[in-house]
């Protein structure tokens, strides 16, 4: 039976083997135990290969993890070139280019308790 390796973004360690080939899956690594996606092993090794080398057209280096990942996945599991590929409008820089994977942290999400409760005095009663 044919299978895909799926490999732990966060450790780059952790791989599991799954009977079918999706882009990536979404589980807690064992290893970093992290909740991490743990994408497919043919992505990663053309992401790595988009590391050493990428056309010129593509910016390579301006894409944020995410976007490398769409890329790599549409060139190993679809066949596509990365040179078709051209972002434009990536104006969202928040990776630091000195590379440590780990030094990603979840956002703390703020829960909105913002109910517009305005009173609206208008309420019309009909004098009888
Ligand atoms: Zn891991």
């Amino acid at each position: 039976m044919a299978t895909d390796t799926y490999r732990c973004l966060h450790c780059q360690d952790h791989t599991v083997a799954r009977a079918f080939d999706v882009s990536h899956i979404s589980m807690t690594c064992p290893v970093c135990e992290s909740f991490e996606r743990l994408v497919n092993d043919r992505v990663v090794e053309q992401f790595r290969a988009l590391e050493n080398s990428s056309p010129e057209s593509l910016d390579w280096d301006r894409l944020d993890r995410t976007e490398k990942l769409f890329v790599a996945e549409r060139v190993a599991r679809r066949g596509r070139d990365a040179s078709e590929f051209s972002v434009a409008g990536v104006s969202d820089d928040t990776g630091t280019a000195a590379g440590d994977a780990s030094g990603e942290r979840p956002e703390p999400t703020e829960a909105s308790g913002d109910e517009s409760a305005e009173d609206t005095g208008g309420d019309e009663q009909t004098a009888d």
